[in-house]
Order: structure tokens, then sequence, then C-alpha cells
């Protein structure tokens, strides 16, 4: 059966065209995400046109913003998605193209894409490092949701009272300290001509004085991250995630307890992949969404 997974993040759209397991085709494009609603969903649509088949049965979009999953839409997104609270993905997507769609949290796809590989775990974490900080847990088999589907939002955890101010409005939030935009953002105060994060990866790896104090600051709040979700949930593993993680061996030597922690094997393409399989098997409208 050939699905359209598609992963709106705060910086790209990303899809696949899937026939089975066989990926058929595959485009991005910019989310435009601080331009709009309106904005977003036309590049949101594009990616789809482009995607899009006769023989397409059904279409899974991955988003970052607390989604209900049973209805597919946005209830609430930071700026990093200015305008999404309230979109509803699903409806407007599925009434667009005639077929079957469901949405889902980013952090959750990207988490049960990974479940492919780690069939036996009942109790996992997912952590995302990308334009924002994403978290989803699963416990017991069940993703934890709260009672708003917003439980286990991992990124917005004070690791720093008082701290900076996040784009949830909170302050000190993972995701202030953590997120590829955060670690750019540091850098830069440092070193004004820096382009992006993979440099000022490339540069700490060259051994560059300058980076040593942001890479320990990071090194902390990270630990302090996972030892504060081991406190909560005790997981059998903790999965890492989204751009910023793809510099496995740095950000492997930042962390203190190595033994619960893997990295993502789908890298950035775990979200796309749990949106392919958000039709098959997944209790909606319950207490949590059981993945088998
Ligand atoms: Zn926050």
């Amino acid at each position: 059966m050939k699905k359209i997974g598609v992963d709106i993040g705060g910086t790209t759209i990303k899809g696949v065209r899937a026939d089975g397991d066989q990926i058929e085709r595959e485009f991005s494009l910019p989310t435009r995400g601080q331009e709009g609603r309106e904005a977003i969903f036309s590049q949101l649509f594009a990616l789809i046109d482009v995607l899009m088949t006769e023989s397409v049965r059904f279409i899974g979009i991955s988003s970052a913003g607390n989604i209900d999953p049973a209805r597919g839409v946005c209830v609430y997104a930071t700026d990093n998605l200015r305008g999404w609270t309230g979109a509803d993905l699903a409806g407007s997507v599925g009434t667009r193209y005639r077929t079957p769609c469901r949405a889902e949290n980013d952090a959750v796809c990207a988490l049960l894409g990974e479940l492919k590989f780690y069939p036996e775990l009942t109790d996992v974490t997912m952590l995302t490092f990308g334009t924002g900080v994403g978290g989803a847990s699963m416990a017991g088999g069940k993703i934890v949701r709260g009672k708003a589907f917003d439980g286990a939002r991992w990124g917005h955890l004070c690791l720093v009272p008082g701290g900076r101010r996040c784009s949830c409005g909170k302050r000190g939030c993972a995701e202030s300290y953590l997120s590829a935009t955060a670690l750019l953002r540091s850098g830069r105060r440092k070193f004004h001509a820096l382009q992006s994060c993979r440099e000022l990866f490339e540069r700490h790896a060259a051994g560059e004085e300058w980076t040593k104090e942001i890479f320990a600051a990071f090194a902390r709040r990270l630990n302090l991250l996972l030892d504060d979700i081991r406190t909560a949930l005790s997981p059998q593993k903790i999965l890492l995630g989204g751009g910023v993680a793809q510099s496995e061996n740095m950000f492997f030597s930042m962390i203190e307890k190595k033994e619960d922690v893997a990295f993502a094997r789908l890298g950035p393409r775990a979200g796309i992949f749990g949106a392919l399989g958000l039709d098959l098997g997944t209790e909606f409208g319950k207490s949590g969404v059981t993945f088998k």
C-alpha cells in the first residue's frame, strides 16, 4: 500500500512516498515557520503535491507542537511554528487530497519510528535535538500523554530556574539550552561569524579553545536532563535523535552514564517513518497509543 509520511519541523518539512518498506520518492522544503499558519500550510501542500499519486491511500503527518492524535489538530505550538496553534492538520490535508490522514507529535512519531528496531522495549524515551528539543516517552507499552496529550514534553523541563526565556514563554527550559538554535546563539556570542551548528561542532572537534566552555555547559545540562528522565520514568533506553545528535561521537562523549543511551537509527527520518505507520495498529482516543 502506498502512503505518504511528512515531518514538519521548525526549519524543514520533509516527506516521503513509500510502497510498503520501499521509499519511492523523497522531498523537502523550508517550513517558513516564522511566517504564520498559511505559509506553513502552503509549504506542506506544495510538498504533498510533489509526492502525491492516485494510488496513495494514507497520509501520516508528524508535526512539532502538542497534537491531539484523535482529531489530528495542533492544540498548541510555540513560535517555532507561528500560528500553528489550532491548525487542523488531518482535516485540511485529508479534505484537500481526499485521503485518510492522521497527525501526531513529532517526537512521538520519532519514537514510534525507532521502535521498529526495538520491538522488545516497553519503557523508552525519545529526545530530538533540532530547532527545538522534542520529547516523548513510552511507559508500560503506552505513550505517556497526560490529560492534554502533552505529557513527557522534556524540551520544556526547567533546567535553569530563572534562565533564558523559552519560545513557550517559560524560562530556563531544556530547549533554550540544548537545541540547535540555542547552541548557535551561544556560539555566536563568542564568534560572530559562526554560520551553523555544524560549524560549531567542527570547530570544537578541531580543538578551538573558545568552544570548550560552550560544550561543557551543554554537557552539564544534557546530563541533568537525562538524569531527570531516569528519575521520573526509569526507562530501559533513552534514544537521541535530531540534527544536533547526528554528531554522534561528540554527543556520546558528553554523556556521563552511557549504558541506557542509544542514537536514533533512522536519524532525521525517524519522524517520517513514525508518521508512515500512524494508520497501523495504534489505538487513538484512549489513554495512550499502543504500538504493535
Ligand atoms: Zn519552554
